[in-house]
């Protein structure tokens, strides 16, 4: 926590807004809407989840459909297609940014077209914070005609070009979960371009009440916006949320110059400048050819002392759950899931605990 987030807290049970409305919930809408710039209009909801969730069904995604989506990623990402009782197509990443591939993309939606079937919406991940190549990826949905989401859950203070991510599609979530890069605890949200877009993801997140004195109701509504306590925690992270940026790209320093002399590892890093991470997660791909270790033993070795690493997300078209479902693309991220580890990134690593993550480094390449 940054401090001030009992300040707004204490504000919201004082005047008893104990409720998913109220100050700290517009407060903290203002305040990410000053942030991500482009005049963006922002809906605070209960998770990053339930955001993509309102996201394809305002796109229009029904049963029956199908969905492009990322297949490096979290779940989250994808069962929301799931839950409109859609189809996801999953694309492969490109080498770069681990993100979508342009290449995979494009040759997915002329196929699925060809088979009578227009994919109707497209979910881009930045992975770790790495912002995807939106330039190509932006293109390719309006060359098409298909809804852009983005899943900005991970990058939150990331940008490409200058332009924040989350804030390229006509829809883009981001999450406030309890490991991302700041958190309320729980909780998320869905960044758009109208207010009748936001006023809509409002009134289906409240129980889609009509505007009547009684209960009534047109649409299935849902339960999904943020409380006014927890998006105090929100108000006062944000004052918070350059500093963590800059401490995540601090550990993202620390590992490059860390394994500068160690040969076969390349620590994951933007590709140019356009690109501009926040680094939540830094990870590494290590070649088992150059190196003779695997990412799995070097987990081992870090775990040995006690220390979680991870390897990176496992590719949802590699998931029993998601079995079935067609995927296009050339491998490139079963051989990242294969080599990449996800190290200790977090913004309060003290110097002893980064000695720790050094020793076991320099141990582990040496022997
Ligand atoms: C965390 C995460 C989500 C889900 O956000 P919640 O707020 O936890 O529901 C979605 N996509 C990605 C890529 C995530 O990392």
């Amino acid at each position: 926590m940054g401090g001030n987030e009992q300040k707004y807290i204490s504000e919201a049970f004082n005047e008893n807004w104990v409720a998913p409305l109220g100050p700290n919930v517009n407060g903290f809408e203002e305040d990410l809407e000053k942030f991500l710039g482009k005049e963006v209009k922002v809906a605070a909801l209960s998770a990053g989840t339930a955001a993509i969730h309102l996201a394809l069904i305002e796109s229009g995604v029904e049963h029956g459909d199908e969905v492009i989506c990322q297949s490096m990623t979290f779940s989250a990402s994808a069962n929301p297609i799931a839950y409109c009782g859609a189809t996801p197509v999953f694309i492969d990443s490109e080498p770069e940014t681990w993100n979508l591939c342009p290449k995979a993309l494009r040759e997915a939606i002329e196929n699925r077209m060809l088979k009578g079937k227009k994919p109707k919406a497209i979910i881009v991940v930045h992975l770790y914070g790495m912002p995807a190549k939106m330039d190509e990826i932006v293109a390719i949905a309006n060359e098409y005609g298909i809804t852009l989401i983005e899943d900005a859950a991970e990058a939150l203070g990331s940008f490409y070009k200058g332009q924040a991510c989350g804030t390229f599609g006509r829809f883009g979530i981001l999450s406030f979960n309890g490991n991302k890069i700041i958190t309320t605890s729980g909780g998320g949200a869905l960044v758009s371009h109208t207010k009748e877009d936001k006023d809509k993801i409002v009134f289906l997140s409240t129980q889609a009440r009509d505007n009547a004195p009684h209960y009534q109701h047109s649409h299935i509504g849902f339960n999904y916006r943020m409380s006014n306590i927890v998006a105090g925690i929100g108000r006062g992270q944000m004052e918070v949320l350059k500093d963590r940026v800059e401490a995540r790209r601090a550990m993202h320093d620390f590992y490059i110059t860390l394994f500068r002399d160690i040969e076969g590892v390349e620590v994951f890093s933007e590709p140019d400048s356009d690109f501009y991470s926040n680094h939540w997660l830094s990870a590494i791909i290590v070649n088992p050819e150059i190196t003779g270790k695997t990412r799995e033993d070097l987990r081992l070795a870090f775990l040995e002392d006690d220390i979680e690493s991870r390897p990176l997300w496992k590719p949802m078209h590699l998931q029993p759950v998601f079995s079935g479902a067609p995927y296009y693309g050339t491998n490139v991220s079963e051989k990242l899931f294969d080599n990449g580890l996800c190290l200790p990134s977090g913004s309060n690593l003290t110097d002893e605990e980064r000695e720790r993550i050094k020793n076991v480094i320099n141990k582990f390449f040496k022997d």
